[in-house]
């Protein structure tokens, strides 16, 4: 137990048909290009409502849509009449396409944000391929119904299958001009390849005919079938996905076909039989010949994916909550793979590591949008398509133009080239880096897309950790040499040994390692492998591949596509040029160049970019509430100055009593047999304790320092060991039974409940006439050296006013003696308050108020005793609460606003009436998290304080709550 609470108190310190262009002009889908002027009449008024209370009034959505509707003129279009509109209110199907949409992007909860994009992007003349949404909450009925789609669900999704034939003028099912449709998933908040998607679908022994005469390439369309096959087979019906590679080994053995592109249209036709057979065999009845049997039970599939092992982990990683479950986009397909005028692409509208304006994205010609996002082949950068097309690389110009200057924030997007003809299949915003967060934001308000609280509150204020990490120094690299290099997906530096699948960097992590994941490409089922591990190392995909994707919005390191590694997971090495490593060799990644060494790189620290110092600035100028850090050493004092703190919230002075030569001398006081034997071993630690203050109040000079007075209960300092008890004994000349005897004394069977906080010295007052003094001693050295000290006394662990005001009292009657002795004339004001972390100080916070200077909330404390969790035993049970949604999140890291803020908040409202001048703030861990800090602020705070790191995210989450709060 002891040891449990000394290491908590140091840590927590501590995401088609023939020639398609003459077909094609039938379709709406290009027609979308054409500009569209209406919106929703509520969203208008929504829109005019807020730009009238701005003073410089930015373009409104709707204008933004017009503006948008100029520049995309540049693309040849076809102008038609659209109406666009609301669908009624409990509707379970919207639509989007060029003539007629149902949604629009203020609907994410509802459509999902995939649906919600879909719908906008229809809006704003985007050529997107039409479809329709079926909502989260029809999932959510799904799910709650155990399994059963509404009974009037499939009647609506035929009507809408209807309107898709009147727009594409093709047929479900047909055997001449087949519609065909993809089925994807798409919750309100992005979940990377987490859930299921079924592609082609529509296909049937009769329309596979259909779609070779059509498009005169039975291959592409045999190709697109058993890609169906395969995937519904998969996905919808859990037939292994290497049932069907066996069968389509068979194939290419017989048609001596090194690779699938290698088949002829023949062997395609012979694979969808293979894997008719595959699927009939494991599932018990043939592939489903009836397309709206296929699409039914896709939707299905979709919907229970919302729940599958992965999807579940990946919301718990990621802390999202409170979501209904994922929307079904069901959409006309487009083909990527027609042939060499084809390809599919992802891309974002700016670098999303650095945040540069430019366009950033990979494509690959005749493949299918699958293979960029899986990392199956390794695309070609974006820049190289206008040597292509140049036309389409110019219309995705424009359409990212138009794209940030709808959402004017930076997006990701999918889009899919059929026959030389741009299509867009998806836009969300662009997940980024922290540094790319900053650049883009600064970078928007120069531009003026954007205004600077739209800038500050944009960025994740979590984020800003990335910018301050360690990077590695560049000598120190140069010396190691540089093995080889890859892509740099996700900066930040790892150091660590190889594990080659996602359960072995679990197990490692949790053993204590620290491991760099290396696989050929990652894949959502190695989600929380890709958690554990410090960095990720992969040997094929590229900018956009999951790996990227996933370690970018973790902010974690990333190097991908190293082609030159060759990875053995099953023995356990990976080679490159002839040099083999294995577990136990370390590697260093530096995520921001790609480039990958052998052994440990020496890191330093990171400068700070002129972009990180304007957002700082434009922090500080808009929040109300002050940024204090916790730190114990003069070095922590200084990088949490360079950092911007605006003092010392909390110096837990017992951390100082941990180094070698001073724990002997603790260890003495605390077992002294009487106060006077006491008074001698605390005369041995007070020089210490004094050198520490000077040395903090000197890295502090004209900020205040929160000292408080020690807290954790006696028996953490004492030796458990019989050997160090036997030497504690021969230095104090004791028998070590009686050192064996006390230390057993001094055991509690609830030490956090214990003789800890200011019960300590209302038994051993001499403790803190000791630590006064030293504070004192200190101040008064420092002012006479022209450093201006500015100490505050804090009393922990105060429940009872009385605690308090005995305890200021012999404070004060310490201050004076010191001052008297030193003959020190001038004035010393040393405010002297409470900390606030058991639910009585907050229930009698307006007595305890009456008498003290200040109240700091000791929130770590405070929630423990309001749940009645240890804060120490708490991972034994609090996953599964966060799984079974019994808490949203984890108490300790994230205010519980509802139950301990009411406390807080309590103790709030009684305490400032009772004391006009009390000066309130938080020091426990709550103090650098952004959701927390704006809670803090509601409740009127003065200050929040927290560890060096994160003081920088402090002032921007408190710069954040303001703009939100106003
Ligand atoms: C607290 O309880 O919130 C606090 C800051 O004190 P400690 O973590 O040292 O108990
Ligand atoms: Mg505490």
């Amino acid at each position: 137990m002891a040891t449990k609470r000394t290491t908590r108190s140091r840590k927590k310190s501590s995401v088609r048909k023939k020639t398609r262009r003459t077909v094609s002009k039938k379709r709406s889908t290009t027609k979308a290009f054409a500009a569209t002027k209406n919106r929703p009449a509520s969203r208008k008024k929504v829109v005019q409502k807020k730009t009238a209370t701005k003073k410089k009034a930015r373009p409104t959505s709707a204008a933004r849509g017009k503006a948008t509707a100029k520049s995309i003129r540049k693309i040849p279009t076809k102008k038609k009449k659209t109406t666009h509109s609301r669908a009624g209110a409990g509707a379970m199907v919207y639509r989007f396409s060029a003539s007629r949409t149902d949604g629009d992007d203020s609907m994410k909860a509802l459509l999902g944000g995939k649906g919600a994009n879909l719908a906008q992007m229809s809006r704003i003349g985007l050529p997107v391929p039409p479809g329709f949404t079926i909502t989260t909450a029809v999932c959510a009925n799904y799910i709650a119904a155990g399994g059963k789609l509404p009974a009037t669900l499939m009647k609506n999704v035929r009507t809408r299958i209807k309107s898709l034939q009147r727009d594409t003028g093709k047929n479900f099912g047909d055997s001449h001009n087949p519609l065909l449709v993809s089925v994807r998933s798409g919750a309100a908040v992005s979940m990377p390849g987490m859930m299921d998607t079924v592609l082609n679908l529509g296909l049937n022994d009769v329309s596979v005919e259909g779609l070779a005469d059509l498009t005169n390439n039975p291959r592409f369309a045999y190709d697109a079938y058993r890609r169906l096959i395969n995937m519904f087979g998969d996905v919808v019906m859990g037939v292994d996905h290497h049932h069907f590679e066996e069968a389509f080994d068979t194939i290419k053995r017989r048609h001596n076909a090194d690779s699938d592109t290698d088949v002829p249209a023949q062997g395609m036709k012979e694979l969808c039989d293979a894997y008719k057979l595959v699927y009939q065999g494991h599932v018990g009845r043939p592939f489903p010949q009836d397309p709206f049997e296929q699409l039914q039970h896709a939707i299905e599939a979709v919907f229970k994916s919302w729940n599958t092992p992965r999807a579940i982990r990946y919301r718990q990683i990621n802390s999202i909550t409170g979501l209904r479950g994922t929307a079904v986009n069901v959409q006309t397909m487009v083909f990527g793979n027609m042939g060499d005028d084809s390809g599919t692409g992802v891309a974002f509208t700016r670098n999303p590591s650095t945040g540069e304006n430019t366009f950033f994205g990979e494509f690959l010609i005749n493949a299918q949008g699958e293979d960029v996002v899986a990392g199956i082949r390794t695309p070609k950068p974006i820049a190289d398509m206008p040597a292509w097309n140049r036309t389409v690389y110019k219309q995705l110009l424009v359409v990212k133009k138009t794209l940030e200057h709808h959402y004017r924030d930076m997006q990701d997007i999918e889009f899919t080239i059929e026959r030389g003809e741009l299509f867009m299949l998806q836009t969300r915003t662009g997940k980024r880096t922290g540094f790319a967060a900053v650049r883009a934001a600064c970078d928007m308000v120069k531009e003026k897309l954007i205004s600077i609280d739209d800038a500050l509150t944009r960025i994740p204020a979590a984020d800003l950790i990335q910018l301050l990490l360690p990077r590695f120094d560049e000598t120190a690299k140069k010396n190691t040499g540089v093995l080889c290099a890859g892509l740099p997906a996700a900066p930040g530096v790892a150091v660590g040994k190889p594990a080659f699948s996602a359960e072995e960097a679990v197990d490692r992590t949790a053993a204590g390692e620290s491991v760099v994941l290396v696989r050929k490409e990652t894949s959502p089922e190695d989600i929380d492998g890709m958690h554990s591990a410090i960095g990720i190392l992969t040997s094929t995909g590229g900018m956009t591949s999951h790996a990227a994707v996933v370690a970018r919005g973790w902010g974690k390191c990333c190097v991908a596509g190293v082609g030159a590694m060759h990875i053995d997971a099953a023995k356990g090495v990976f080679s490159v040029n002839n040099q083999t490593f294995g577990r136990d060799d370390v590697i260093s990644l530096d995520g921001s160049t790609g480039e990958v060494m052998v052994g440990a790189v020496d890191t330093r620290d990171p400068e700070l970019s002129g972009d990180f110092s304007k957002i700082m600035k434009w922090a500080d100028q808009r929040r109300t509430l002050g940024v204090r850090t916790n730190a114990d050493t003069p070095a922590d004092a200084q990088r949490a100055r360079s950092f911007g703190a605006q003092g010392i919230g909390l110096c837990r002075t017992e951390h100082m009593f941990f180094q070698t030569e001073r724990i002997a001398s603790m260890r003495e006081m605390i077992l002294a047999q009487d106060e006077p034997h006491r008074r001698q071993a605390l005369a041995k630690l007070l020089p210490y304790q004094r050198d520490d203050f000077v040395g903090i109040f000197t890295a502090m000079d004209n900020l205040p320092v929160t000292i408080r007075l020690v807290d954790p209960p006696l028996h953490e300092f004492l030796p458990h060991d019989e050997p160090t008890q036997r030497d504690l004994a021969k230095r104090m000349g004791i028998p070590f039974e009686d050192v064996q005897r006390r230390v057993n004394a001094l055991h509690e069977a609830n030490p956090m409940l214990g003789h800890r906080g200011c019960r300590l010295a209302v038994t051993y007052p001499e403790i803190l006439e000791m630590q006064v003094t030293a504070i004192v001693e200190a101040t008064i050295q420092c002012l006479e050296k022209g450093v201006r000290a500015k100490p505050e006394i804090m009393i922990p662990l105060v429940g009872v006013v009385k605690e308090f005001t005995l305890l200021r009292t012999i404070a004060e009657q310490t201050i004076a003696c010191v001052k008297k002795a030193a003959g020190f004339k001038r004035k010393l004001n040393i405010p002297i308050g409470a900390m606030i972390e058991i639910p009585r100080a907050c229930l009698v916070a307006g007595q305890i108020a009456r008498h003290a200077d200040f109240f700091s909330f000791g929130t770590n404390d405070l929630t423990q005793l309001t749940f009645g969790y240890s804060r120490d035993d708490v991972n034994t049970f609090l996953p599964d609460y966060i799984e079974q949604e019994i808490l949203e999140r984890d108490p300790f890291q994230s205010i519980d606003t509802v139950g301990v803020g009411r406390l807080v908040k309590g103790a709030v409202y009684e305490g400032r009436p009772a004391n006009l001048t009390l000066k309130i703030g938080v020091c426990g861990e709550h103090g650098g998290d952004p959701d927390s800090i704006a809670f803090f602020h509601s409740v009127g705070l003065n200050y929040v304080s927290c560890s060096p790191f994160r003081v920088p995210i402090a002032r921007l989450a408190a710069a954040q709550a303001a703009i939100n709060n106003q």
